[in-house]
């Protein structure tokens, strides 16, 4: 079995071209141009290429964006007057302090200091509960990705057993629980798998769709995967690569080449999920946009 191909990219376009018309019908309503303010803090690389893309993205909807870069000396209180000022003025509706900060920043503090309803990354202790009652919040981006690519591609998820490999607060643990929501999209049996499993292999064997977000290069080979099962691969890592000229290639925590061959759906890195996660930071960014004007 050679597994189909689930093209993030394709995807992505198709939820950009929807939320770009649904947010110039929203502007011709309200006069309201959807606003999005990125915060930098520090100078890693990683991270600037993902905030420049998030701002890419933004101006090609004709939004109004903003990226904020602060020096990885600055102080917390410093970061929180930024905070308080994207906060409180009315062109901005959505925040997002990219992470992971500099050492020595309290992170969850400065997250808690964002608006609830500017919240478009859904990291606030308000949104994150609100998810887990079930009731309607900003849902994290990539773990919200997931879902819209499994829905996209007709990947049922109703009764079906899933494992999701990793519990970290922005991708494992939010994602195992939109899974286990009653509801389209939801409904699943859903395991949460990390570091401290002892029968790895034989608990992701059980799944139907098998989730990765290990930040473990490969890790998941066939010995992992019930043939049959869907795969998605959350996990970007570097590894060194001399033969190439950058001395790097990004690859998944999912072994592609030989994985592909057992699973019935497969998702690429790069092309997969990654793409999904800024498509989903447009549409959260729509909604704060919507829920402030009050329509
Ligand atoms: P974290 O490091 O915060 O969490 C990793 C999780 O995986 C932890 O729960 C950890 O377990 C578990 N884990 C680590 N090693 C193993 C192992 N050998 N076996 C089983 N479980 C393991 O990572 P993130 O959740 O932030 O990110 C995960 C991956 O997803 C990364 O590669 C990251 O780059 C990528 N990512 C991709 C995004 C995208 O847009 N596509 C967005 C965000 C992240 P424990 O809790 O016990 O430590």
């Amino acid at each position: 079995m050679t597994a189909k191909i689930l093209d993030g990219k394709v995807i992505r376009d198709a939820i950009l071209e929807e939320t770009e018309k649904k947010a110039r019908e929203f502007t011709l309503k309200t006069g309201v141009t959807p606003g999005l303010v990125v915060i930098l803090v520090g100078e890693d690389p990683a991270s600037q290429a993902y905030v420049n893309s998030k701002k890419k993205t933004c101006l090609k909807m004709g939004w109004y964006s903003k990226l904020i870069e602060m020096p990885a000396t600055s102080k917390l209180e410093e970061v929180a007057a930024q905070i308080d000022r994207l906060n409180a003025d009315p062109k901005v509706h959505g925040i997002l302090l990219q992470l992971p900060l500099p050492k020595g920043l309290d992170e969850q503090a400065l997250l808690e200091r964002i608006s609830p309803n500017k919240d478009v990354d859904g990291f606030h202790p308000m949104n994150f509960g609100r998810l887990a009652l079930g009731l309607p919040s900003f849902i994290p981006c990539t773990p919200k990705g997931v879902i819209e690519i499994l829905r996209h591609s007709g990947i049922e998820t109703r009764g079906k057993r899933v494992v999701v490999a990793g519990r970290s607060n922005i991708v494992g643990k939010p994602l195992a629980l939109l899974l286990a929501r009653k509801g389209a999209g939801a409904d699943a049996t859903v395991t949460i798998v990390h570091s401290r499993t002892v029968d790895m292999k034989d608990r992701c064997r059980e799944a139907d769709i098998l989730i990765a977000a290990m930040g473990q290069a490969e890790m998941i080979t066939p010995e992992y995967v019930r043939p049959g099962a869907a795969v998605i691969d959350v996990g970007i890592n570097r590894v060194d690569d001399p033969s190439l000229e950058k001395g790097y290639r990004l690859c998944g925590d999912v072994h592609y080449d030989s994985v592909k061959e057992v699973a019935s759906a497969i998702t690429p890195v790069p092309g997969g999920v990654g793409p999904m996660t800024i498509a989903m930071l447009m549409t959260n960014t729509l909604e704060a946009a919507i829920r402030q004007a009050g329509v």
